[in-house]
């Protein structure tokens, strides 16, 4: 099968046949539609979050159909329409029974499937999954890790679900569960944060203020649907902020991975107010927060992980699909650019210029 491989950190992909494995017990093999171009997946190519065991196939949001299940396998059939998670979920765990299944104990090591072995190999070598590995045609995925849904949802819409929009609007409706008439700041406006901003829009977030260093950013948030936009080259945000909301804002979502933005966020909340952090900053950069920003004084405010939205994905994904095509989610609107796999380091280079709001390559 064709796969996009990153032969060495920091080199160009390129695309190669791969061998690829039948599904072992619990294991199902997808024929990818479309995977989106991800931020995390840039890190993981660039060196920012350090060394990556190579040759690996990145691609952690995608959607297809399943073409073939390995023994044990009941809940999928060859045919099913699915959505890629790149978290898989035991059902039994204590986090798992408790409505917590992120954090779910039975976690795929890094660059292995969940009995630590591969089932793609090139020129004789084994290559790594950077977790559900969807930058190929065909990726074997754990049972859980293949999310079924509505046959007329269109797959290259749907395949923005399995990363994106999940972990942005996740970040809203799950992690911080805003309520309606609250005040919400995003912070970075690249495809997680749109779709924050997309969940502000969802659940009456008011006002909506999005802020980003580029103004193409802060046109997709408008389209998004946000109220305000803040450009934090040329404003004093945490100023900007407080003087659009009154007192600051509920909550404000961090979605870059950049300590400064945090930062920002962070002087920017209202008392009691709470930031959400999503966006993961290079390995080693901190945050620092004062204890009286916290607890002094008319403060008591509240910093929340977000890990993938706290999705859970069962009930999440054909949950999204159902809000798609009921016209209430905006996905098309997102999708900026197709490229196909030849085109990936195209594709990369645009995502770090910034150019897109989302963009998917297609197989
Ligand atoms: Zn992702
Ligand atoms: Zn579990």
């Amino acid at each position: 099968m064709k796969a996009i491989v990153l032969r060495r950190v920091r080199e160009p992909l390129t695309v190669e046949e791969v061998e690829l494995e039948e599904p072992r017990a619990g294991e199902v093999a997808v024929r990818i539609a479309a995977s989106g171009v991800c931020h995390s997946c840039l890190h993981a190519a660039d060196g920012s979050w350090g060394e990556m065991p190579v040759p690996m196939v990145l691609g952690d949001e995608g959607a297809g159909v399943v073409e073939r299940v390995g023994p044990g396998v009941t809940r999928l059939q060859p045919g099913d329409h699915v959505i890629i998670s790149w978290a898989p979920t035991c059902g039994r765990c204590h986090y798992c029974v408790t409505g917590r299944p992120v954090l779910c104990a039975e976690q795929m090591p890094f660059g292995y499937l969940m009995d630590r072995t591969v089932r793609m190999r090139l020129d004789g070598q084994d290559v790594y999954h950077y977790g559900p590995a969807t930058y190929a045609s065909v990726a074997v995925v754990p049972e859980s890790c293949a999310i079924k849904i509505r046959d007329d949802m269109p797959l290259d819409k749907a395949a923005l679900i399995g990363c994106s929009v999940m972990t942005g609007v996740g970040a809203v409706i799950n992690t911080a569960r805003l309520q309606p008439g609250e005040s919400l700041a995003v912070f970075g406006c690249g495809g997680v944060g749109l779709n924050a901003v997309q969940g502000g829009r969802l659940v009456g977030a008011n006002p909506l203020v999005a802020v980003d260093v580029a103004d193409n950013k802060l046109e997709f948030a408008r389209a998004m649907g946000a109220t305000h936009v803040v450009n934090a080259a040329r404003q004093d945000v945490p100023a900007a902020i407080k003087q659009i909301t009154g007192r600051g804002a509920d909550y404000a979502v961090v979605a870059v991975g950049d300590a400064r933005a945090y930062q920002q966020a962070w002087d920017s909340l209202a008392p009691g107010g709470a930031c959400v952090a999503v966006g993961m900053p290079a390995v080693g950069q901190p945050i620092v927060l004062e204890p009286f920003s916290i607890i002094g004084f008319g403060n008591e405010r509240r910093l929340l992980g977000s890990r993938y939205g706290s999705a859970r994905t069962f009930d999440d994904f054909p949950r999204l699909v159902d809000l798609y095509l009921a016209g209430t989610l905006r996905i098309d609107e997102l999708i900026t650019r197709r490229y196909s796999p030849d085109e990936a380091n195209e594709a990369f280079r645009a995502l770090a210029a910034g150019e897109n709001a989302r963009a998917i390559i297609e197989f």
